[in-house]
């Protein structure tokens, strides 16, 4: 079996970088990526033999943890039946009562491939209800690639330190306001400046692409009075936070709700699922009843459905968000105190099982921040967990996940390394000269 570092040289002939998303590459944390050979439950397996816990469970879609069981009698019942015909299903109808019934704001839903397509066509449908073609969105909150969202956009290009990309134009990103994460003022003055012009403000509830950051006390409230006042549309990005603060996502969790919903990574059950919905008379300007044109050849496709269906379903027993609250405090306590201990200042954050630990001092509210996080720190804590056998996400930038796959007992050994972990990054820092 040949090694990741020669799969990774061998993949880098053909995929750039030899990855197809960019935070996979390892590049910020300067090693070369592990090629996976299998996953179950809490853990991944990579090529050469060696398992770890995994934190990052595919960027979030895996929460229940890698092949449940239910997950895959669905999956495998339907490939039996076909793998997509390009015509409804049952299935798709299924998953749209389970979305609304777990998101009171949405009444109706469309379902698409991924998180990028459901923010990309959520935005492209709040400029056609509305008329006006501005919005505003937040410094380091990411709503995936498409061209006007792709400005101070979060984990993947603050990672490499790309503040903006190249091939997006200058009228893309002319409509899109960028205003600080958790500052109601800098909101206010946005929209005093754009009179009737902002379409839509569109926000992470919980910031979970520039590490957690949670919303501060009365931030989405004062959100929605603000866009209830001058006529435009709440966005609420719930591609992360979607079934996984609580079961109706961060709506339920603080209370408010949102005109237009985005949904991604755990709808899909592992498999490439989006979905946008909201209020009825919204969503039905979308064609084929209204105006604005959105379609997907593989939208709704019946394998990922079934997926969906099945790891909703699970997820809506009762107990399983009291689990989840429980082991992301486990999670996020246990390495705070593994930094105190070891007298490196550490900021963690926690909601549910969304948790980060900055290694910085803190309070982390915003991306000025979060970037004043040690990066070269997290890059030595992320390759000695590593090889612990602990899967962290390889960016100070990203969230940590509890699973309902992972147990406890799996959780205290991973704060049990990092203790270790942590007190040797002291000595090295403290026996480095000029270090810190
Ligand atoms: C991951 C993510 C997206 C993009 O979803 P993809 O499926 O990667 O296109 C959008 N918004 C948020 C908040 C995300 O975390």
């Amino acid at each position: 079996m040949p090694t990741s570092s020669e799969l990774f040289a061998e993949a880098q002939r053909y995929i750039p970088g030899g990855v197809d998303s960019p935070v996979r590459a390892y590049k910020s944390v300067g090693m070369t990526p592990r090629f996976v050979a299998k996953a179950e439950g809490a853990h991944i397996t990579d090529v050469e033999g060696k398992t770890y816990l995994d934190f990052v469970q595919s960027w979030g879609p895996m929460i229940l943890g890698h092949g449940h069981p239910e997950v895959l009698e669905a999956v495998r019942a339907q490939l039996e039946l076909g793998t997509t015909y390009g015509a409804p299903t049952e299935l798709e109808t299924e998953a749209a009562q389970l979305v609304c019934a777990a998101f009171p704001s949405v009444e109706m839903v469309r379902f698409v491939s991924s998180g990028t397509e459901a923010v990309m066509s959520a935005l492209r449908l709040a400029r056609g209800y509305t008329g006006r073609e501005k919005f505003i969105k937040f410094d380091g909150n990411y709503h995936g690639h498409s061209d006007a969202l792709l400005v101070a956009a979060g984990s993947g290009l603050l990672t490499l330190g790309i503040p903006s990309t190249l091939g997006v134009t200058e009228g893309a990103a002319r409509d899109t306001i960028v205003v600080p994460y958790n500052d109601l003022e800098a909101v206010e003055a946005a929209f005093t400046d754009n009179p009737d012009q902002i379409a839509a403000l569109i926000v992470e509830p919980v910031a979970g692409n520039m590490g957690c950051v949670p919303p501060e006390p009365g931030f989405l409230e004062g959100l929605r009075a603000l866009c209830d006042e001058h006529g435009a549309l709440l966005i609420f990005d719930e591609v992360i936070t979607g079934f996984r603060v609580a079961y109706g996502g961060a709506q339920e969790h603080y209370g408010v709700t949102a005109d237009l919903t985005t949904l991604g990574k755990i709808i899909g059950g592992g498999f490439p699922v989006g979905a946008f919905g909201g209020k009825r008379e919204i969503m039905e300007h979308l064609a084929p009843v209204g105006p604005v044109y959105q379609a997907g050849t593989l939208s709704g496709n019946p394998v990922a459905m079934a997926a969906g269906v099945a790891t909703m379903k699970v997820l809506g027993r009762s107990g399983t968000y009291e689990e989840l609250e429980e082991k992301g405090e486990l999670l996020a306590s246990g390495l705070q105190q593994a930094a105190d201990i070891a007298g490196i200042p550490a900021f963690g954050t926690q909601v549910g099982a969304l948790t980060c630990l900055f290694f910085t001092r803190g309070p982390v509210v915003d991306w000025k921040t979060a970037a004043l996080a040690d990066t070269e720190r997290y890059a030595k804590y992320f390759c000695k967990m590593l090889d612990r056998g602990f899967w962290l996400a390889p960016s100070q930038f990203e969230c940590c996940f509890a699973s309902l796959a992972m147990t406890r007992a799996e959780i205290a050994d991973a704060i049990t390394a990092a203790e270790e972990v942590m007190s040797e990054i002291a000595v090295e820092s403290f026996a480095a000269p000029g270090g810190s």
